[in-house]
């Protein structure tokens, strides 16, 4: 499986789907925390000014009925009554502003005078909170009293405080191994998720780089909608297959139903050629003869490369001196390098035999060597190399001409292909699948190093003595 490059992980899905979930999952445990914490805040809030409105109603009854002295009586048996519970902060202001009583208890932190001066407009009851410091804060609550009068009983809120504040403290504490978690998890089931699309990916890229159409995805269990892509994708692999496959016969059959008639044909015009006396006609006849020559050449190759695919090639196998072979190529080949100043160099070591069939390999080489002229311009220059060692001969022919694109490298074996900038030249995209063809036959293989602009070098490797089987 291939991995993505650092620079494309910005696009990965798996890499964007890690991120949205991590977000989210951070984004929900932040909301929770903060909405435990309002709640927490809240209640503990309205527990406190229930305990000070409770303590409100109490005073204020007590000032109805026995004016400030019975409120001086209950405040001080509160105060007496300490251990039971805390002590509150109470203080009757007259109607003029002047304070007519006051009590304050010993956990009352010092406040200023002016926080707690009542509003003009004080309704029934309102609130004040007063923050002192990190963990404590004044709450108190004023109530106007019947006869105008000011009421105000407040108390500390420390106990509020301490709760809340290790809630906060330890946000970060646990959000820390919320978040790794969340990319963890999140990189997880983002990878399992998307191993389908990795998959599906991969064999598109194996079969447009290599050719292989026998290449699919690999098999799932569940049936989640990216596994059916695959599945499906796989199916449409199966039809891709036939098809080609059925293109391949029908084009086979049709080479093979084609040559005999064409024979007879080339055969008819041939012997025409030398009896009609009409020279127009005879050219026009001589013309046949060439062009059945071309189609029949075609034929041939394409049922020789159908042959030696399905291992059916006959092979007469000798023990051949392959420099000697390719001399003889090379020789054949002196009119057009000569005619198109291109100098064919070579480099052969001594003690290159192996068993091949002479005739195919020559024709393997030709068409190599044919290529190299083909497609390197005049005054360039080609080199073969044969060297042998492990039980296997090496050939390369290198030229110094046009080269190949990376894109069209893997189809240049395919039957019939021909490279866009090749149209040009005679040919019939049928010379390389019969070297691949001849040389597997040999139990070798053949492979291309090529850039544009610089040439081409195709390595022929064939077994010196075949192996067994
Ligand atoms: P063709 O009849 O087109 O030469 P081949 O099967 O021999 O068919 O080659 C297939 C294609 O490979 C060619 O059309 C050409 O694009 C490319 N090719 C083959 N050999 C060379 C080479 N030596 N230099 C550049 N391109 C080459």
């Amino acid at each position: 499986m291939s991995s993505n490059p650092p620079e494309s992980w910005g696009r990965s899905l798996a890499v964007r789907l890690t991120l949205g979930y991590a977000s989210i999952f951070t984004l929900s445990a932040v909301v929770l925390f903060g909405l435990l914490y309002v709640l927490l805040a809240t209640a503990m809030e309205r527990k406190d000014r229930e305990v000070i409105e409770a303590r409100v109603k109490e005073c204020a009854a007590v000032y109805a009925s026995g004016g400030l002295p019975a409120l001086r009586n209950l405040v001080q048996l509160n105060s007496s009554d300490s251990g039971k519970s805390k002590s509150f902060f109470v203080r009757v202001t007259g109607v003029l502003g002047s304070v007519l009583f006051v009590n304050v208890p010993n956990d009352w932190l010092p406040t200023d005078a002016s926080a707690l001066q009542p509003q003009a407009d004080a309704s029934s009851l309102d609130w004040l909170r007063i923050p002192k410091d990190e963990e404590r804060d004044l709450t108190v609550a004023t109530a106007r009293l019947r006869d105008g009068s000011i009421l105000q009983v407040g108390r500390s809120t420390n106990s509020r405080e301490t709760v809340l504040q290790p809630f906060r403290r330890n946000f970060m504490l646990v959000m820390t191994p919320t978040l790794l978690l969340a990319v963890l998890g999140g990189a997880y089931f983002a990878h399992r998720a998307t191993k389908p699309v990795r998959d599906v990916v991969a064999t598109a890229r194996t079969i447009s780089d290599t050719g292989d159409f026998s290449a699919r995805v690999s098999a799932q269990m569940d049936r989640t909608e990216l596994e059916e892509l695959a599945t499906e994708f796989n199916r449409l692999l199966d039809k891709n297959q036939a098809l080609i496959q059925g293109m391949r016969h029908a084009l086979d059959n049709v080479a093979h139903d084609l040559r005999t008639p064409l024979t007879r044909l080339r055969g008819t015009a041939e012997s025409a050629v030398q009896t009609t006396p009409d020279p127009v006609a005879r050219e026009a006849l001589a013309d046949c003869v060439e062009e059945s020559d071309r189609v029949l050449t075609m034929l041939k190759a394409l049922m020789d490369i159908s042959e030696a695919e399905a291992g059916m090639m006959k092979l007469h196998r000798e023990l051949t001196s392959v420099p000697a072979l390719l001399r003889q190529v090379i020789e054949l080949y002196d009119l057009i390098s000569e005619e198109k100043h291109i100098a064919i160099t070579t480099d052969f070591a001594t003690d290159c035999q192996a068993s091949v069939d002479p005739t195919r390999m020559s024709q393997a080489f030709a068409n190599l060597l044919d290529n190299a002229l083909k497609y390197t311009p005049e005054g360039g220059q080609v080199h073969l190399v044969c060297h042998a060692a492990d039980n296997t001969v090496t050939v390369r022919i290198r030229d110094t001409g046009m080269g190949i694109p990376a894109s069209d490298q893997p189809h240049i074996w395919d039957r019939l292909y021909r490279g866009d900038k090749s149209r040009t030249q005679r040919g019939l995209g049928l010379g390389l699948s019969l070297v691949k063809a001849i040389v597997e036959a040999h139990q070798g293989s053949v492979s291309v190093v090529s850039a544009p602009g610089q040439g081409a070098e195709f390595v022929i490797t064939v077994p010196q003595i075949p192996l067994a089987g």
